[in-house]
């Protein structure tokens, strides 16, 4: 097959969704997991035996997820080299524009799995997954804890998408997230799983003069959040004690706005050199650091790499617990 054949030829799997049942004369929403998707990407030859790291985007309908996942395809597909994005190239992928019907409901993980040697020369199968449902108007509250602990379970790095700035709520909604993966850990005996990071993603960043775009300023903004003052009440200080307890490393990253040919969705093909240079510039950098060597970080539970064949077992175990 072409390369450009295959190429086409990837595409996001649903490995997750939401399913509606009627239990005892009630609705009930539990997790379905697709195990015939899950085992074409956990048991793809490249992924079976290797250690895996799951880069998951995590957060609420139509604010640029699967967008940016292309970006992140395009410099994976393009081996991390140099010059991974050309002005013509086309953003597609994850099909990030798709009129008003939802996209993704749910988890989905993008079918090419892309191998790369860590800094201690060990293969890592990188994985990119989607997720959606976090509070969206056809989701609980429960349906949003479950699908974002279970791609904090999993995934090394956990980007947590939000606009325009971090609220009150997106923290009390982390800190309740940050419980309940600590009660699904205890559920499948989990005592200790390998370093996992969650990134608060702004989109849209409007005040570049007080906190720069980026990860410098992106950190700074994060930590002036979670500072827990004298005079808070303390319901925050709580949330924020959990905060600093439970997630083990906690950044930021502050992107600028697109541009008006991205925000108003006018093109019919969305071209590179369609979007903003400040945009592309701090989206290379942020693919650069996700990916460095540095932070190639594969997923570890109870002292061990899981590689892709574990992994299977590790989601069935998770999602039969968060359906319980
Ligand atoms: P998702 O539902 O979060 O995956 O969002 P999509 O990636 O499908 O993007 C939804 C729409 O938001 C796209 O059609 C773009 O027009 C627009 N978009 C993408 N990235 C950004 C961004 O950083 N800022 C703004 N304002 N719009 C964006
Ligand atoms: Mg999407």
């Amino acid at each position: 097959m072409a390369l450009s054949d295959q190429q086409n030829h990837d595409q996001p799997l649903k490995i997750i969704e939401i399913a509606e049942e009627e239990k005892d004369g009630k609705t009930v929403h539990e997790l379905k997991l697709n195990e015939e998707n899950l085992k074409k990407i956990m048991l793809h030859p490249d992924v079976a035996n290797n250690a895996v790291m799951i880069v998951a985007i995590a957060g609420a309908l139509r604010k640029g997820k699967s967008f940016l996942l292309d970006f992140f395809i395009k410099y994976l597909e393009a081996q991390m080299s140099a010059n991974w994005l050309g002005d013509d190239d086309e953003i597609k992928g994850f099909q990030w524009r798709n009129g008003t019907a939802i996209v993704t409901y749910g988890i989905q993980i993008w079918s090419k799995p892309f191998i790369f040697e860590n800094k201690d020369g060990k293969k890592v199968a990188v994985l990119l997954m989607d997720t959606q449902g976090i509070f969206d108007c056809r989701s609980t509250k429960q349906d949003g804890a479950n699908i974002f602990t279970l791609s904090c379970l999993i995934s090394s790095v956990q980007i947590y998408n939000l606009m325009h700035q971090l609220q009150a709520d997106d923290l009390e909604n982390l800190e309740f997230f940050t419980e309940f993966v600590k009660t699904v850990k205890r559920c499948s005996d989990i005592t200790a799983d390998g370093r996992s990071r969650i990134m608060l993603l702004i989109r849209d960043w409007g005040c570049p003069e007080e906190f720069s775009y980026g990860d410098e300023g992106g950190s700074r903004y994060v930590d002036m959040q979670l500072e827990i003052e004298e005079n808070q009440p303390e319901q925050q200080k709580k949330i924020r004690r959990t905060l600093k307890e439970g997630v083990l490393d906690l950044t930021g990253y502050l992107l600028p706005y697109p541009g008006k040919a991205v925000a108003t969705e006018k093109l019919y093909r969305c071209l590179v050199k369609d979007v903003d240079k400040d945009f592309l510039h701090f989206v290379k950098i942020l693919v650069s650091n996700i990916f460095s060597k540095k932070n190639m970080a594969t997923k570890q539970m109870n002292g061990a790499d899981v590689r892709g064949k574990e992994m299977v077992d590790y989601i069935e175990k998770f999602v039969s617990v968060l359906n319980d």
